[in-house]
């Protein structure tokens, strides 16, 4: 494994496994569209998206940060799959739609593929008593198995974002949490459930 991932990293995954329709699904996407700017000069951006969060997310897509924060406002377990020892790098969705934006408004040649996450790293488990925190919450940690195939480890290598677009993340973990809590909690008070 390469960690911080650059975007010269050309991966390994399993092409046959639970996750492989997605994880191949991207790299087929990046190679069909470099083969539409080859063969027919198709101008294309290509940017390889790490872990979102925030505001509008959908409460049931089962996604970490989604999954804990209804749990801990319901009361609920909190789902820690495997011992929670696994890394993420979560980006806030302002932060990733303004390096979007910088992409698409960047020079025609610069076609990518370039990262756009948050390096700042951290275990599910931290994750977990970040929101139970914030949340103040009295769910308790409930462990299960880890899906097939789940990274250990998950952080973006910015430095061509930062030179190239002149872009890095700016809200932090723990404001961007905050919103996201807040943004859950209208949800809540006006359908009544998750
Ligand atoms: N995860 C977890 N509990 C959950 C949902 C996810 O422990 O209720 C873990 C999951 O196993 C993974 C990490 O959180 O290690 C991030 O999962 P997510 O599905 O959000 O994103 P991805 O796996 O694509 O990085």
């Amino acid at each position: 494994m390469v960690t911080p991932q650059p975007e010269c990293y050309w991966g390994n995954v399993n092409p046959v496994g639970i996750r492989s329709c997605y994880d191949e699904g991207k790299r087929s996407a990046e190679s069909l569209c470099f083969d539409y700017n080859r063969e027919f000069g198709t101008r294309i951006k290509v940017i390889r998206i790490f872990n979102t969060y925030g505001p509008g997310m959908d409460p049931q897509d089962g996604r970490v940060v989604s999954n804990f924060i209804t749990q801990a406002l319901e009361g609920k377990d909190i789902t820690i799959y495997g011992e929670g020892k696994q890394t993420r790098s979560f980006c806030y969705i302002d932060d990733l739609v303004e390096g979007i934006i910088r992409m698409m408004n960047g020079p025609e040649n610069l076609i990518g593929p370039v990262n756009l996450g948050n390096p700042c790293e951290i275990t599910v488990l931290k994750l977990a008593r970040i929101i139970l925190f914030y949340t103040y919450s009295k769910s308790k940690l409930k462990y299960s198995s880890l899906p097939i195939d789940d990274p250990t480890r998950r952080r973006p290598d910015i430095t061509k974002a930062k030179n190239e677009l002149g872009w890095e993340p700016k809200i932090s973990l723990y404001d961007g949490l905050k919103n996201t809590i807040q943004f859950f909690q209208n949800y809540y008070d006006e359908n009544g459930r998750f």
